[in-house]
């Protein structure tokens, strides 16, 4: 078989090329379903995204296009409100902005070590991760928060994680800004994601959550290969060798775009040096479990979208609570939370039972479960890999990769492909971008 095209992996980057390339193009996916990350699953009733999934849109015109896509007033405004639990008290995001939620000491402490932070003369330009938070925020909000916050995240230590990368969003605040949340903390403030959508079809829809997104794109699509593996790249004659229906397949390809990530594709590629094959394998990444919990019985109130926990006793990085995106994401007397749980890919993999009742006694532990809440079903999924960590190799390699891959007509991209912290609408826009140039 030829095409033109092929593109590997259907998640919301590669579908999108798909949709737009139309019949010029050929869609690989190993799953049998598409959607990658942004799929939305359903346990009796229960509503739940593969892992949060909020849009944010920050040009015009990608806004433009994933509005079109979608049928009139389905993308409903999802300003989202989320909390952070710390031992000092709770805080609405975002934490710097809200400080005088903690406790009087630290409050105190907080303010004292930012103004320390923002008036220093001496000021270090850093790209090791800790010194960089320790920077903007100052001590007292990097001990109660970004520090114990993070090391969850990422199961990795923060000062060997490079800065640069993550700094897009986190910037210094004004200090007349972090005295205003100290005096009058916890009051709703427009920030930079407050501009942000959610799906919401209509209460008996088949489809809900985010999956809805992925769906309306797929229909532009004419050629997709589901329960394909891509297994090899023969760079040399642009072959693509594959596990599908039980057998081997070949498709020749003059372009090829991928999704799949970026240490993966590489290995999978004829006679790429050896030495990049290893810096390659140096690079890190987390995974994260989620914990989809069905609840039946009154949903709580002013929980928020979502939660952060520092506590490091508490399994979950964060919990979402399904119903506040839309409320038919569970039935009329039940809620769904999804937890997510933080895990270093290089350990072994965690026991899925266990975890699922650390969970439940999270819950508990909360006060999130009383004896009128009945857990009726407990699910976990896997989204491998779920955020890149930088070291401060991680650049040089990924430019090495490209470099190569260009060479042979390969395009690797989105969030795993290009080995980055991006999101659905950034995906979409750079797919855009790309076959913009084909047209
Ligand atoms: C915890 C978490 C929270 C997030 N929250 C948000 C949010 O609130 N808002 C937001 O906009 N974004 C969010 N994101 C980011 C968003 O999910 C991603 O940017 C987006 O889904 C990436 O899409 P993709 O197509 O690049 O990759 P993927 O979705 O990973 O797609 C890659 C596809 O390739 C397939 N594949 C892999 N290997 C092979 C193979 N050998 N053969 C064939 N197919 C293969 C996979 O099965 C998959 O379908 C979040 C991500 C995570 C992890």
């Amino acid at each position: 078989m030829q095409s033109e095209f092929v593109i590997l992996g259907a998640g919301i980057t590669g579908i999108t090329v798909a949709a737009e390339l139309k019949d010029r193009a050929v869609l690989l996916e190993k799953e049998n379903s598409i959607g990658g990350l942004v799929r939305t699953h359903c346990i009796d009733g229960f509503w739940f995204d593969h892992v949060l999934h909020i849009l944010h849109f920050r040009d015009d015109e990608t806004e433009a296009y994933i509005k079109n896509i979608l049928p009139e007033g389905m993308l409903q405004p999802c300003p989202p409100k989320a909390w952070i639990e710390t031992e000092y008290g709770n805080v609405l995001y975002p934490f710097q902005l809200n400080i005088g939620a903690l406790d009087d000491k630290m409050k105190m402490q907080c303010v004292h070590d930012f103004a320390k932070a923002c008036f220093s003369s001496e000021k270090e330009q850093t790209d090791n991760y800790k010194d960089f938070l320790l920077n903007i925020f100052g001590k007292g909000m990097c001990e109660v928060f970004y520090f114990p916050y993070n090391k969850k995240l990422y199961k990795y230590p923060l000062e060997k994680i490079n800065a640069t990368q993550l700094s897009w969003n986190l910037h210094q605040p004004k200090f007349e800004d972090i005295l205003e949340g100290a005096f009058f903390p916890n009051k709703y403030r427009e920030t930079y994601n407050t501009h942000a959508f959610y799906p919401r079809p209509h209460k008996d829809a088949t489809q809900r959550g985010m999956q809805v997104l992925t769906e309306a794109l797929a229909k532009n699509v004419v050629n997709k290969k589901l329960n394909f593996t891509v297994t090899a790249i023969n760079t040399a004659n642009k072959t693509i060798t594959g596990k599908s229906d039980g057998g081997e397949k070949q498709i020749k390809y003059d372009r090829c775009f991928s999704t799949i990530p970026l240490p993966v594709l590489m290995k999978m590629c004829s006679n790429v040096p050896p030495d990049l094959i290893e810096k390659v394998q140096s690079l890190e990444n987390n995974i994260v479990y989620s914990v989809a919990v069905c609840i039946k019985g009154k949903r709580p109130e002013n929980t928020g979208h979502w939660r952060y926990y520092t506590d490091e006793n508490l399994p979950f990085t964060r919990l979402i609570f399904m119903t506040e995106f839309d409320e038919y994401n569970a039935p009329e007397n039940g809620w769904g939370v999804l937890a997510e749980v933080s895990h270093y890919a290089r350990n072994p993999a965690l026991c899925i039972p266990d975890l699922e009742k650390k969970i439940i006694f999270g819950f508990k532990k909360l006060g999130l479960l009383d004896q009128n809440q009945v857990v009726h079903k407990v699910h976990t999924w896997i989204a491998e890999p779920a955020y890149v960590i930088f070291t401060h190799e991680t650049k040089n390699i990924i430019e090495e990769c490209h470099e190569y891959l260009k060479l042979y007509d390969i395009t690797s991209s989105g969030r795993f492909g290009n080995w980055e912290y991006s999101s659905i609408y950034q995906n979409i826009r750079t797919a855009l971008q790309w076959t913009k140039q084909f047209k």
